[in-house]
């Protein structure tokens, strides 16, 4: 298969990824530019149980010669993926910002790591899956202590973050040695599946292979009996369905889900930092992101100075076209979303709470083609508030004041969530030592976004329901490996 970016500027059309080669169908998914629904951005096929069987196929003939592949050849050909990635970086970034109604800075960014991701899951990998032999007493005799890839993986994905969300998952999944069936969410398919696409160009037929399609094709996927491993990434309601099929097949499971994330903010926090930090993190992709800040907890001796603060900063948000310099946050991806968070909202200002809703409109006169909606504050949220307790996935942050750290933690602890976390002090030591009784799979310190130093040595994965195993290197490779220990006897 050769690659070739589709004109951004048409419709573009996909066809599934099997073998090697595209694969059509009859029946079609259309996806729709969330901030202008009048615009078809393009359509992918909606797959098959036939074409899922026909994609693992595929994979399981592939994956016994791309295991047994050198791995410093595997991790150079996983690198031009990634040097492809950013070569496609612009055209890309254009077509995922209308299908996925996130801005196209934010895609530029998310493509910037997802190149990464594939350039940089090789280091120090040759160390890690070379043999290792433990000696024994009795000469002659020794184990070997092998590391193996699955065979094939299932990898299904969501549609918040999706170029980087793909990357993080089949970069070492297919470093490891396995063959991947990818399955994106019919949310946002186009650029998931051009990162197939890419893929396919430069390794051997059906080591990538994509089938596109809603729940039916993915269970189809985890139900086929060469599917080894199930890697998931999107909602708990979904990795539940998921975990109840692959018990009934013994299949692993490795699971990034949603979070609820609390932000600390200690009372010797600089604000005026805090809150633009805050807020970047709350109402970047309108804050559909599974570890932006959902909640924040604050004094009461600075409740007031951050409440100013963050109504200041907040109104600041330009609300518009993803393609729109001037707009700085874009639409929800879909209608559900838009309806689930709209209902949040109305029942906490039934409540009686203290919402603002706040930012500007680039374009009014585009606003009800859209799935738009303003950014919002509780200024007055109260711990069991449901907008407090549920995972909103929206553009609103609800405030909650304090007394006392303890209090602070207890409430941030107090949730089946435990994704990220942040503490926000002057003070290094105070802070170190309440994030360390966070629980939760990371917590920051004075941010909510990773830092760039050692990002890619960072383990990321969930607590409690908000995952099962670590992504990230060089952790995250332990998903897709399995021992296999050699008793050498004399
Ligand atoms: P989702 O669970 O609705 O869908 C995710 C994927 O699962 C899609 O490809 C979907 O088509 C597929 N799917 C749906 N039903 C299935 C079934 N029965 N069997 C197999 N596959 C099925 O999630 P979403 O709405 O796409 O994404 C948003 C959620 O993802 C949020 O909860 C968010 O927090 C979470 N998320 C987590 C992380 C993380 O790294 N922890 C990252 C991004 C998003």
């Amino acid at each position: 298969m050769t690659f070739a970016l589709p004109d951004a500027s048409e419709t573009v059309r996909l066809d599934q990824i099997i073998d090697g080669i595209g694969v059509p169908g009859d029946s079609l998914l259309e996806v729709r530019n969330p901030g202008r629904r009048s615009e078809l951005v393009g359509t992918v096929v909606d797959g098959t149980v036939e074409q899922v069987a026909a994609a693992v196929d595929a994979a399981f003939a592939a994956s016994s010669a791309w295991a047994a592949t050198p791995v410093g050849e595997r991790v150079a050909l996983l690198a031009r993926i990634g040097d492809e990635l950013d070569a496609h970086a612009e055209g890309l970034a254009t077509l995922v910002a209308r299908e996925n109604g996130s801005v196209r800075a934010i895609i530029r960014r998310e493509l910037m790591g997802a190149g990464n991701a594939f350039r940089e899951v090789g280091d120090q990998l040759e160390a890690k899956l070379a043999p290792r032999d433990h000696a024994s007493d009795s000469p002659g005799t020794f184990v070997r202590i092998e590391r193996k890839p699955f065979g094939v993986v299932a990898c299904i994905v969501p549609w918040n973050a999706p170029m980087i969300l793909t990357a993080n998952k089949i970069a070492p999944a297919l470093a490891a040695g396995n063959a991947i069936v990818l399955k994106p969410s019919p949310f946002a398919p186009l650029g998931v599946s051009l990162i197939g696409r890419i893929a396919a160009s430069i390794l051997p037929p059906g080591v990538v292979n994509v089938v596109n399609g809603g729940g039916e094709v993915g269970s189809a996927l985890i139900a086929h009996r060469h599917v080894r491993k199930v890697s998931f990434t999107g909602g708990g309601e979904t990795a539940r369905h998921i975990m109840r099929q692959a018990a009934d097949l013994l299949k692993g499971v490795h699971f990034e889900l949603g979070g609820n994330d609390p932000a600390i903010v200690l009372d010797d926090a600089d604000l005026p930092v805090t809150v633009d930090r805050i807020v970047d993190s709350a109402f970047r992709r309108a804050g559909q992101v599974c570890f932006a800040v959902k909640r924040v907890y604050v004094p009461r001796s600075r409740i007031d100075e951050f409440r100013r603060l963050l109504v200041d900063r907040v109104d600041r948000i330009a609300v518009g076209d993803v393609l729109d310099s001037r707009a700085t946050m874009g639409p929800l991806n879909n209608e559900g979303q838009l309806t689930k968070v709209r209902g949040l909202l109305e029942r906490t200002m039934a409540q009686g709470r203290d919402v603002r809703v706040l930012g500007t409109k680039t374009d009014a006169g585009a606003w009800d083609d859209g799935f738009f909606l303003l950014p919002a504050v509780v200024l007055d949220a109260q711990p069991d508030d449901e907008i407090v307790c549920e995972e909103q996935f929206g553009p609103v942050l609800p405030v909650v004041v304090y007394d006392g750290e303890e209090q602070a933690i207890a409430l941030a602890n107090d949730t089946e969530y435990g994704l990220c976390s942040s503490v926000w002090s002057r003070s290094t030591e105070r802070a170190l030592a309440v994030a360390s009784r966070i629980e939760a799979g990371m917590t920051i310190v004075n941010n909510h976004l990773f830092s760039h130093t050692g990002s890619r040595e960072i383990p990321f994965g969930g607590w409690k329901q908000s995952g099962i195993g670590w992504e990230g290197s060089p952790y995250g490779i332990d998903e897709y490996l399995q021992f296999h220990s050699v008793d050498v006897q004399s």
